[in-house]
């Protein structure tokens, strides 16, 4: 840190994102890649794309708003396009977040948002969810501020009904809510259609995780054209040209190419359930994920103690330090044979225990 940078930056704890190690080859179950290559229609757009780039991109990105709206079913004017949903989260922090709208958020959930909250210097109400990790939407209810939601929760993988997200967005339409739904397309039901009924409810959304595109960053936010247009504010005070010409093209393929990327969210749900069953054959205890990772924990082995184990057989897992969750471990669903060979390491792991 310099002397030059402000007081308030000083003080900010940043994200931690997990680790992308360079040095040797690991079975990366880590932070929530696909394990599959982006769609071929997208790489294929992209390197055609790569002629263009002395030309900056569409600031509206319109082609790809408009496969979006299609796809989700919405008005063109009802997505904005970021830079992954973290700018997309970013933006609606700065458009909907100050002293009289504190950010509300549950205690066990997406990092970003304390960070977010601090970056902001914004007062935090933080709402710890129950015992068995579920989020209490009554807990909510009578709150005054902005709620953040993830849906599935990260990282318990835990999802809400859209019902109870609707019961929230009804009982106080002043209040915006926001839901991240960076793992929906595992298993889960998304609360976009509750977009053409509720102007307090924006949908964020990635192409990170079902979409195999992390490295492309690329996200968007549905709303009502009104909350779209805020973000488009910010977004032309910010970084207009936010969205680059390859990763544009690679949505568009990846869109086009539905088949593949339904194809791939059933494999991850199928390994999903053959790690569970096999875990759990282990003695692991685990929430009921509906994302594309296992949270999970034993009583024969500590979760850092299990994460090491892990890391010495070549294989990255996620491990929070946070006391309530410091027993668990956060597990990618990579492909079935990457999960074979995961319970395999595993289960020699537990037997070298005793
Ligand atoms: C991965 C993730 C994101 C951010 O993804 P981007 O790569 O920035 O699109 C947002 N929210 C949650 C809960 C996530 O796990």
């Amino acid at each position: 840190m310099s002397k030059f940078l402000t007081e308030k930056y000083q003080r900010l704890k940043p994200y931690t994102p997990g680790e992308q190690p360079q040095d040797k080859k690991y079975l990366k179950l880590n932070t929530n890649e696909s394990p599959f290559p982006p769609s071929p229609s997208a790489c294929e757009l992209a390197r055609a794309e790569l002629e263009r780039t002395m030309l900056y991109p569409d600031p509206e990105q319109t082609r790809l708003a408009a496969l979006l709206a299609e796809t989700y079913d919405v008005e063109i004017d009802e997505v904005i396009t970021t830079n992954g949903s973290d700018e997309a989260l970013n933006f609606a922090f700065m458009a909907y977040c100050d002293d009289a709208h504190p950010p509300i958020f549950a205690d066990i959930t997406y990092g970003f948002y304390r960070v977010f909250a601090d970056l902001y210097d914004l007062k935090k109400t933080i709402l710890p969810l129950a015992v068995d990790f579920t989020v209490n939407i009554d807990d909510y209810v009578g709150q005054k501020g902005t709620v953040f939601i993830a849906n599935p929760n990260a990282p318990t993988g835990i999802a809400l009904a859209p019902s109870e997200i609707e019961r929230l967005l009804a009982s106080d339409r002043e209040r915006i809510v926001v839901i991240d739904e960076a793992y929906v397309d595992f298993g889960a039901e998304s609360c976009v259609p509750l977009t053409k009924k509720y102007d307090n409810l924006l949908v964020v959304g990635t192409f990170s995780k079902s979409r195999s595109m992390a490295g492309a960053r690329l996200g968007y936010a549905i709303g009502s054209k009104e909350l779209i247009g805020d973000l488009a504010r910010i977004k032309y005070s910010t970084n207009p040209y936010n969205v680059n010409r390859m990763t544009a093209a690679m949505g568009i393929g990846a869109l086009s190419d539905g088949d593949y990327f339904r194809k791939n969210c059933m494999s991850i749900m199928d390994a999903r359930k053959y790690t569970a069953e096999a875990l759990s054959s282990l003695g692991f205890e685990m929430t009921p994920s509906v994302s594309n990772f296992l949270f999970v924990k034993s009583d024969k082995i500590g979760g850092e103690q299990l994460y090491l184990a892990l890391k010495e057989r070549g294989v990255l897992v996620r491990h929070f330090k946070d006391p309530r969750i410091s027993e668990y471990n956060r597990i990618t669903i990579g492909s079935m044979e990457q999960m074979q060979t995961f319970v395999g390491i595993i289960k020699d792991i537990m037997e070298n225990l005793k």
